[in-house]
């Protein structure tokens, strides 16, 4: 049977507005190597570039196109921290290890944003990240945060902002407040993992695309690592399993830890200039703090790109363009029925906790994903975390990998059931609190 060719990119405003990509070849026969990388989004990226940096030999096997996953389609933004608060991680981990998290999610952010000067990446980094609040609760949340940021972490880059002066960042009725943060930010997510790809290429890293994994041998003690696609073979020292929670059917042990969540989003027509600077004056990101996050920016090309409307299990909505527009509307409400002209949806990896799951598969095989939402700079830092482990310095890894996980309870009968039940009880907490 001859294999389908790799699916393009995404059809999505980003891939509109790509940077001019390069074409990696199918991985064809057997191949030896130190560090085999599955998975070609921004931690296997940048896993590879940091290994190739470090002399290990290293091919990188993705499934379809470099930045075809998440890396490729995601909202763009620079959170800081992780998707949980601060005191609860501390509550999970132990104060002395929530500090070193901290430091390592702030180390992230610093990784990404060198990454792209060291490389020239055009991907239109920008600073500052806006959380915006719809009720008296998020004004509380907000107030707590920004304390506990300040007063535990000595972070210093949060505002708190009243309605007036919210409204003059985004001209919006919907929002009684928010908090901006200044060292958060924002960026063109498929230019940054191609230009990452450029770099990683240049250090030296074997890519193949249209490359999926079918098999995987994680060795012992006794056996290297094995990669099995449908037209080769990888046999290496190490392997990196970066494949974002879609690891059917090769890690069962990591499916039972990961929530597929699948949200849509929608570019809007080109706007003009002036509308699109009344909208948003401020031009930073927005995100709110409903459970069921709102995410949205101006393009440069003067447009409005708006996220969210999580859906458990990967179903996407039968008409994104329709519902995306009326959760548009809700925001902007003079913008009821404007044309929208991008659609997309991607899968974000949820763990149960909202933390990021890595670690160990084998002696040495190596995985990280389940970033929740917050994977734009935390897989700058996993990707680097995952080529010192293969280094010898498991230190940093060692930590991530402390953090405790549960799986998803259900089984696979019931798992999705109880999350779609769980999304109608966050809908439903969002409407009352
Ligand atoms: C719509 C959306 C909006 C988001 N918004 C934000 C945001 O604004 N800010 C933020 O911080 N995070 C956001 N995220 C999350 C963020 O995009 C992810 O955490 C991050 O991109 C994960 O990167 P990754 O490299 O681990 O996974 P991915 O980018 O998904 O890469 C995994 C790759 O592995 C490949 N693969 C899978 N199986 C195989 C196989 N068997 N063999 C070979 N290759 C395989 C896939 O094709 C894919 O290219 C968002 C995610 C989505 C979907």
């Amino acid at each position: 049977m001859t294999p389908s060719p790799p699916s393009p990119s995404a059809p999505s405003w980003y891939a509109a507005t790509a940077n001019r990509r390069e074409t990696w070849p199918r991985l064809a026969g057997d191949l030896t190597c130190d560090v085999c990388v599955i998975g070609g989004g921004f931690t296997g990226v940048m896993a590879a570039l940091n290994l190739a940096e470090r002399g290990f030999d290293t091919v990188l096997l993705e499934a379809e196109r470099v930045g075809w996953g998440a890396s490729g389609r995601n909202g763009g933004q620079i959170h800081s921290g992780f998707n949980r608060d601060m005191a609860e991680i501390a509550a999970l981990v132990g104060g002395a290890d929530a500090h070193r998290l901290w430091t390592l999610a702030e180390h992230g952010k610093a990784i990404l944003r060198e990454r792209i000067r060291r490389h020239a990446i055009a991907c239109d980094l920008r600073p500052g990240l806006l959380y915006a609040a719809l009720k008296p609760r998020h004004l509380a949340e907000i107030t707590a945060w920004q304390r506990d940021w300040h007063e535990s972490y000595h972070y210093p880059h949060l505002r708190q902002l009243d309605r007036d002066q919210m409204s003059a960042q985004v001209a919006s009725p919907a929002y009684c407040g928010g908090l901006l943060d200044e060292d958060g930010g924002q960026l063109h997510p498929l230019n940054y993992a191609l230009g990452l790809t450029t770099a990683a290429a240049q250090a030296g890293v074997r890519l193949f695309e249209g490359s999926r994994v079918t098999e995987l041998d994680p060795g012992d003690t006794t056996r290297s690592p094995v990669a099995t696609t449908a037209d080769g073979r990888v046999r290496a020292r190490w392997l990196v399993v970066a494949t974002n929670g879609q690891h059917q059917p090769l890690a069962s042990a990591l499916n039972r830890m990961i929530m597929p969540v699948s949200t849509t989003l929608v570019v809007t027509e080109p706007l003009g200039a002036a509308t699109a600077a009344a909208l948003i004056p401020s031009d930073l990101p927005v995100c709110d703090l409903t459970f069921t996050i709102q995410y949205f920016r101006r393009t440069p090309d003067h447009r409005l790109m708006f996220g969210g409307g999580v859906n458990y299990g990967q179903r996407v909505p039968a008409n994104p363009q329709v519902t995306g527009g009326l959760r548009l509307a809700s925001v902007f409400p003079h913008l009821r029925g404007v044309g929208i002209e991008y659609s997309w949806s991607g899968t974000v990896a949820m763990t149960r906790n909202r933390l990021p799951h890595v670690g160990r598969l084998g002696p040495t095989t190596l995985f990280a994903h389940g970033y929740s939402g917050h994977g734009v700079a935390l897989t700058a830092l996993a990707g680097t975390v995952l080529a010192e482990a293969v280094a010898g310095d498991p230190e940093r890894l060692n930590l991530l990998a402390r953090i405790p996980h549960r799986p998803f309870p259900g089984g696979a009968w019931w798992r999705r059931p109880a999350l779609v039940a769980a999304m109608g009880w966050y809908r439903l907490c969002d409407w009352l609190r």
